[in-house]
């Protein structure tokens, strides 16, 4: 390869654009979508906070409404220990009378399971659970509490290790008009409605109940949490973190192993929590499929967006384009004829349309008149200046043509070829331009004795004329020649050196019908040899087919 070359594929790869039209089509697509997507992104991500935060939200508020409903059990029992114990203020505490009290008090109260009085010595004097009169609970904690704060005391959960169903005992002191503490009334709460809430919130979002009381006791649960009543959990992570606030979320594993997003409140008046776990996973995935879903969506409408402006800019660019370059292909294969505008253009398209019109319309202008000169060339190389007929260049066209014509119609085709007599000595004698004046004479009277009969006639060179006479046979030709020889000789132009004192001239003729055995050369060389036959005659002569190199045409 050439410097040159090399040099010239290195700029065309330099200059190659670096995107195809289609190709930027594409990238102005997405860059018009690319905000919507980002925004779309951003709106998506949004939304995976807010349905994390609002699963958060949801588990916080099931917690304090669990624990609302523990309040408004407590309060209520707390006002019913309150009533009784202002009853046995009042009266003794007397078992004929309190029992029969106690149970019309508490029919319509389904959480309180029973509810008793003891003494100030931890006796139970009266109660609505029969088996629990005589019972000594001076060593339990709440009674104990309760005789010496003088206030309403809650017990620990109790889990009942039959049904494993929990209770919490509520007690508030019997105080006398003098101050002092009569006994204690009790009320053992049943804690059923845990598990029914925890069965009711276990049906919305999978949640998971726990009520842990302050050792760290699993006290009551949702079914999946049932296996675990009783245990105690004081060293587990999620035990330690709910034991060490009142309120709070923490996202954790729960004591099955399961992690959680949990939300927990203290119980009023206990060191209990009740804690709501949601599982994260499935609040996770759910909230990613939607996400997901969302995101495939906005895969879709960019897959969308960019098959659309590749169709879009086929449809409506590349293939006007192409069409435009095929119109320009066509006029560079000479289709001039062919016009752009034709087709209904869009308004940037339109002006190159026009262009390209203009462009076919001036090269096809320009083509017609380089036709023109070339015809004039054509006409002026086949013409002899001197003479002004046809050339010997001419003379072989026409001579071609015309062969051709009388080989499709079978008919004969005529040469005449005429040489000027002793010529050269009429130039020695009258010079060379008086030779030429003869030679204008000779052939144009040539050309009038021929007028009707010759297509063609030509000065074949120096002093020697070539007639085609196309559908003339021998005879005939023969006869036109012999007209030929006399006119010129009848122009009486003086030749001191002529046998008859004028310029005369010597006439060679054949006539053949051309057939695929002979050929335009055999035509001429006949004529040829008939012309010398007529200077061997004696010059002034007329011959005519002398060979039998042709089938002459007779
Ligand atoms: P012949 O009768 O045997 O034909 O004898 P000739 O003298 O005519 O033939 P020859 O071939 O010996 O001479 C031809 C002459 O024609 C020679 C040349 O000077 C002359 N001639 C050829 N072309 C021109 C021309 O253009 N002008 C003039 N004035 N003379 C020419
Ligand atoms: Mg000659
Ligand atoms: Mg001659």
């Amino acid at each position: 390869m050439s410097d040159g070359q090399a040099k010239s594929q290195t700029s065309s790869r330099r200059h190659k654009p670096f995107l195809s039209i289609r190709a930027r089509l594409l990238v102005l697509a997405l860059l018009a979508i690319a905000p919507l997507m980002l925004e779309r992104v951003h709106g998506l991500e949004a939304a995976r906070v807010a349905r994390t935060e609002r699963a958060n939200a949801d588990v916080v508020d099931l917690a304090r409404r669990g624990v609302e409903a523990q309040r408004d059990i407590i309060s209520s029992t707390r006002a019913i220990l309150q009533i009784v114990s202002r009853v046995f203020a009042k009266v003794p505490i007397d078992r004929s009378n309190c029992s029969q009290y106690m149970a019309g008090l508490t029919a319509n109260i389904p959480w309180i399971r029973d509810i008793s009085v003891a003494a100030a010595d931890g006796r139970i004097i009266c109660s609505t659970d029969p088996m629990a009169i005589g019972l000594n609970v001076s060593d339990r904690p709440h009674f104990v509490n309760a005789l010496h704060s003088r206030e309403f005391v809650l017990s620990n959960y109790l889990i009942n290790h039959v049904n494993q169903v929990p209770s919490l005992v509520a007690t508030f002191p019997v105080i006398a008009d003098d101050s002092s503490v009569k006994g204690v009334a009790l009320a053992v709460i049943n804690l059923q409605w845990i598990g029914d809430l925890a069965a009711s919130m276990a049906q919305r979002q999978g949640a998971s109940v726990v009520l842990l009381d302050g050792n760290g006791t699993l006290v009551a649960g949702s079914a999946d949490q049932q296996r675990f009543i009783g245990k105690r959990f004081a060293d587990d992570a999620l035990a330690r973190e709910l034991l060490a606030h009142d309120e709070g979320t923490t996202t954790t594993a729960g004591f099955d192993g399961v992690r959680r997003i949990f939300a927990y409140v203290r119980v009023p008046w206990t060191n209990a929590r009740l804690a709501i776990g949601l599982d994260e996973s499935s609040v996770h995935s759910g909230i990613d499929n939607k996400i997901n879903f969302a995101y495939l969506q906005l895969l879709l409408f960019g897959m969308f967006v960019v098959l659309l402006a590749w169709f879009g800019g086929e449809q409506l660019v590349v293939k006007p384009i192409r069409s435009l370059v095929r119109t320009a292909a066509r006029f560079g294969r000479g289709d001039l004829h062919v016009r752009a505008s034709q087709e209904p253009w869009v308004a940037e398209f339109a002006p190159l349309a026009a262009a390209l019109d203009d462009m076919a319309a001036k090269l096809a202008a320009r083509e017609e008149e380089l036709q023109i000169a070339n015809q004039h060339l054509e006409e002026l190389a086949s013409l002899d200046g001197l003479s002004g007929l046809a050339n010997r260049r001419g003379f072989d066209r026409e001579l071609n043509r015309e062969w051709q014509r009388a080989s499709e119609k079978c008919g004969p085709l005529a040469l005449m070829m005429v040489d000027i007599d002793h010529f050269k000595l009429f130039n020695d004698r009258y010079g060379h331009v008086a030779g030429d004046t003869c030679l204008r004479a000779v052939g144009e009277t040539l050309s009038l004795v021929t007028l009707d009969e010759a297509v063609l006639v030509a000065r074949y060179g120096g002093e020697e004329f070539a007639l085609l006479l196309p559908g003339l046979d021998l005879e005939r030709a023969k006869a036109i020649a012999d007209e030929a020889r006399k006119a010129v000789e009848d122009l009486q132009i003086n030749h001191a050196e002529s046998s008859c004192g004028y310029v005369t001239v010597s006439i060679g003729v054949e006539s053949v019908i051309p057939d695929k055995f002979q050929t335009t050369a055999d035509l001429i060389e006949a004529a040829d040899t008939a012309l010398y036959a007529a200077k061997r005659r004696g010059r002034n002569n007329v011959v005519a087919h002398v060979r039998p190199l042709l089938r002459a045409a007779s």
